[in-house]
């Protein structure tokens, strides 16, 4: 088992490419879906969603579940949009929105055309991201086209964020999105995923440094199951009442800090 290290880079992961370059399928307007869930009540809390995912992403973190959608290789199959038109329709009055996960959304430049469209069709929208594009972030949150966020923290906002990401990224656009957004009236939450490899209390504490005071922040359990790097297949998990140790030590700094599925109290938050 490895716990409690950092882990280096791996040569498998360095495999694929990296780009931060935002690009979309010039015949589309919209970015391409490559992964559909008819409804969901995990993935935008209090919510009943459906939830598309979009290829491609500027990180690669070891512990990422979601190997199959950093790149865009043609090997996954291509979901209509209008699949999701038609969901929303069938499901009207009775789902609440659409859930826009990854990869990362907000490197797809049609990405606000998409939010559009669907907001056309009376759904709500919960965007994930991991933060590295806030001045996509500012331009939706100015066009009143995000109605809550998840943004992902890796680690600590210095070179420990660099291993925990699989690779170098602009740290300062990150501070410039957990500013936005903690500075915005919308519903968001900070969330960490603690592999033992990567994050230990102390990095917690110092996470917690960059959010005082934030509405939400959750410390996700880590799952070593197919993961981008296969050595943290081999990571053991920090125990559920670990977690919740650290989430009370992290509390001294964003009282708002618990663990998924927690209960967070009568405000739900
Ligand atoms: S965990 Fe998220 S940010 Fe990290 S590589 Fe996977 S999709 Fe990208």
């Amino acid at each position: 088992m490895v716990t409690g290290r950092r882990l280096a880079p791996r040569a498998d992961r360095e495999r694929l490419p990296v780009s931060d370059e935002r690009s979309d399928v010039v015949s589309s307007p919209y970015p391409p879906i490559r992964g559909f869930i008819e409804n969901t009540l995990i993935d935008w809390e209090g919510k009943i969603a459906c939830e598309v995912f979009l290829p491609t992403c500027n990180l690669r973190c070891p512990f990422c579940h979601a190997g199959h959608l950093l790149t865009d290789s043609g090997e996954l199959e291509s979901i209509p949009v209008e699949a999701v038109l038609d969901c929303l329709e069938r499901h009207k009055g009775w789902i609440d929105g659409v859930v826009i996960s990854g990869g990362e959304p907000t490197l797809h430049p049609s990405l606000g055309a998409m939010m559009e469209l669907f907001r056309s069709h009376g759904a709500g929208i919960k965007l994930d991201s991991n933060g590295t594009h806030p001045e996509v972030i500012e331009d939706l949150l100015s066009r009143g086209l995000i109605d809550a966020i998840s943004m992902d923290l890796k680690t600590a906002l210095d070179e420990r964020y660099f291993a925990a990401a699989g690779t170098t990224c602009d740290l300062d656009a990150i501070r410039r999105s957990i500013q936005l957004i903690m500075a915005s009236d919308i519903e968001y939450e900070f969330r960490t995923t603690v592999c033992p490899a990567y994050i230990t209390r102390a990095d917690l504490l110092d996470i917690a440094q960059a959010i005082p005071g934030a509405r939400k922040y959750i410390l996700q359990q880590f799952r070593p199951d197919d993961c981008l790097d296969p050595a943290m297949n081999e990571v053991k998990p920090y125990s559920r009442e670990t977690l919740r140790e650290f989430a009370e030590a992290v509390r001294e700094h964003v009282p708002s800090c618990i663990v998924r599925g927690d209960w967070a109290g009568p405000s739900g938050s």
